[in-house]
């Protein structure tokens, strides 16, 4: 029998499989190939981690999220990488990528699990007990175990294939789910903001979006849909429904104005097309910000408070995780097991962890796939 079976071949069930012993495992994935998030990720460069992580990086339970990262940090998993020719670059907003292309790590995953097995084009439908630990029921067949990981992921992005078999499986146990939503995505709008829709393709370089109590800085994007970008994938974990507001010019001063004979659209830091825009859609005359009234110097402050409620997001189709999920105090932090099922485990996105945009979301799926190696080998003879 085959000590473990790992559901899921994507970031967090290879860097698991690459953890334990030789033959030890069998990863089942229900893609042609491994890792297809992982490809696609960090815009086809992979934002593998950062170098700032801590669990205010993450919506989650923060004692569990800090508890399982310090066993295998962002330093760790720099020296993992390292160790294996693989010096990753940092960037803007200290986030690693690699070198050229995500195929880097992919390719480091996919030799580091050529000692255990992996089937491609497996689909896992349901697991059950046996006398001695469990039956892995796929389309193809019955695979006995006498360890279970469910390291199947969120719902984001299907076209690259994904299930709902995790929290399945996990339900069918006991364990309770979050809410499940769409998240690190971007934003609909109601009718009165259809006009940014108008500026889609043009960007700003810097805003600050505010959501509850939370800032969001980066750059916003204008789509066609609506609007996205760093700043906004942000902001949407935080977000639930109700109003955002968003700084079109942080940092800036509007003394700098007075005096000027200039028009205000060729002062302000933003692009021509988006403030002219931003001004006719508040009603603010494009002239001098000395002849502006109260009233309109007024409006013309709102642009470093514009607040609206956005109609939704662009869903899962879009979104580059699923917020929420299985709720993480009925899991041991120490092996990553259930607490209701001995020798059942989860890691990964399936968990309810969140990681903010930055490399967080694969840190995540990377420490708790260590922890839960560490677990699985003290138990591999
Ligand atoms: C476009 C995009 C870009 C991203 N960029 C980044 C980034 O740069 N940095 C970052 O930190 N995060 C990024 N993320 C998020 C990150 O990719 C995920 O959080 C991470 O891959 C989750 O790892 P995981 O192992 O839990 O799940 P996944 O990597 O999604 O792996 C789950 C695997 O399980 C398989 N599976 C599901 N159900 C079954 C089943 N029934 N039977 C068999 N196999 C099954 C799936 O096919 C999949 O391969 C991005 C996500 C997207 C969509």
């Amino acid at each position: 029998m085959i000590p473990v079976v790992i559901i899921g071949g994507g970031a967090s069930g290879l860097m698991l499989a690459s953890f334990l012993p030789s033959k030890s495992a069998i990863v089942i994935e229900s893609n042609p190939k491994v890792a297809a998030k992982l490809l696609v990720s960090g815009g086809g460069r992979c934002n593998v981690t950062n170098e700032v992580v801590s669990s205010t990086n993450y919506l989650g339970d923060k004692d569990f999220i800090s508890n399982v990262i310090s066993q295998f940090d962002q330093n760790a998993l720099l020296s993992w990488c390292e160790a294996r020719g693989l010096s990753l670059i940092s960037q803007k907003n200290h986030q690693y990528f690699c070198p050229n292309s995500a195929k880097e790590i992919v390719s480091i995953l996919s030799k580091e699990c050529s000692k255990q097995t992996v089937l491609l084009n497996e689909k896992v439908l349901d697991i059950n007990h046996s006398h001695d630990g469990f039956v892995v029921q796929t389309n193809k067949q019955k695979i006995k175990t006498m360890s279970v990981v469910i390291a199947s992921g969120g719902l984001s992005y299907p076209i690259l294939g994904v299930s709902d078999i995790g929290y399945k499986l996990a339900q069918n146990v006991g364990h309770g789910i979050s809410k499940l939503s769409p998240a690190l995505v971007g934003f609909t709008l109601q009718k009165e903001q259809f006009f940014m829709k108008e500026l889609s393709g043009s960007s700003v370089g810097n805003v600050e979006i505010k959501v509850g109590t939370k800032s969001c800085r980066g750059d916003l994007l204008f789509a066609h849909k609506g609007i996205s970008g760093p700043s906004v994938l942000n902001a949407s974990l935080y977000w639930e429904k109700g109003s955002i507001s968003i700084d079109f010019l942080p940092d800036f001063r509007w003394k700098s104005l007075s005096g000027s004979k200039k028009n205000i659209s060729t002062l302000l830091p933003l692009p021509k097309r988006v403030i002219k825009s931003l001004l006719e859609n508040l009603n603010i005359p494009d002239k001098t910000f000395d002849g502006l009234t109260k009233d309109e110097r007024d409006r013309l402050f709102g642009l470093q408070n514009y607040s609206f409620a956005p109609a939704g997001t662009f869903g899962y189709g879009k979104a580059e995780v699923t917020k929420g999920g299985i709720v993480t105090r009925e899991i041991d932090p120490l092996t990553m097991m259930s607490k209701f099922e001995d020798n059942l485990y989860f890691i990964g996105e399936v968990l309810d962890v969140t990681g903010e945009l930055g490399g967080y979301n694969l840190q995540w799926a990377f420490s708790s796939a260590f922890v839960c190696a560490k677990a699985l080998r003290s138990k591999i003879k």
